[in-house]
């Protein structure tokens, strides 16, 4: 008999979520049931959304957010460096993952890093804008914030995922980044703080406008 988990309900109510988790055996048994009562936080978003402008790997956070490749086995740009400074048992880890497709994510340990985990996520790579380009963006941010959740992690950083190699425009990827976080801060208390962190001069700019314009 192989269990299998089925998420049956997911409801935002004024301020609480209600997040019913039922499994199921082979014969359509329900084995467990599991209702979670989840609190949203009492601060505005303005104290729940940070844009800074350096390197993520020095972030001392719950979790920092790898825009990571399918393979899920390192690469260039913020992937390379969080695997530099995260050192190789990060690399043994997301080896045994066996690889994320695109708009999924996925959870290690932070190993020699400030931060106590990486969330990993594999954003499109621009192809013109009518390949779901931005859908697959946004699931990216959606199911990170997710993982981050179920984890109870509390503080989150982003980089501008698929802004550098994968070149999605940075306007568009900005815009679409603050409205998927805003949206999920104001239907969940966790992470009660998320970190766009910008690398470049440019994005620091579009974030903070975005984010100004949104909080205001
Ligand atoms: P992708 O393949 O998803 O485009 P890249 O790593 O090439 O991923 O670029 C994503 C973003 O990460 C870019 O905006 C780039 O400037 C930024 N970036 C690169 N290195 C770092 C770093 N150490 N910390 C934060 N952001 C970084």
């Amino acid at each position: 008999m192989i269990p299998s988990e089925t998420r049956v309900a997911r409801r935002t109510e004024n301020r609480r979520i209600y997040f019913f988790e039922v499994r199921f055996s082979v014969f359509g048994l329900v084995l467990s049931c599991n209702v979670q009562l989840r609190k949203m936080s009492p601060e505005p978003l303005s104290k729940r959304i940070t844009v800074c402008r350096g390197d993520i790997t020095l972030l001392d956070v719950d979790a920092i957010v790898n825009a990571a490749n399918e393979s899920l086995l390192g690469g260039g740009g913020v992937d390379g460096a969080i695997h530099r400074a995260a050192g190789p048992r990060l690399l043994a880890e997301c080896r045994g993952l066996g690889g994320c497709p695109t708009g999924e994510a996925r959870i290690t340990a932070g190993y020699r890093l400030s931060a106590r985990h990486v969330i990993h996520t594999v954003g499109p790579i621009w192809q013109g804008g009518d390949q779901g380009e931005s859908d697959l963006l946004r699931c990216c941010y959606r199911n990170t914030l997710e993982l981050a959740s179920e984890h109870n992690l509390k503080t989150v950083a982003f980089p501008c995922i698929s802004t550098g190699a994968y070149r999605f425009p940075k306007s568009l990827a900005c815009t679409t980044a603050v409205r998927v976080v805003a949206e999920w801060l104001l239907s969940s208390g966790l992470p009660n703080i998320v970190v766009f962190c910008c690398y470049d001069a440019d994005d620091f700019a579009w974030y903070r406008k975005k984010v100004g314009d949104i909080i205001s």
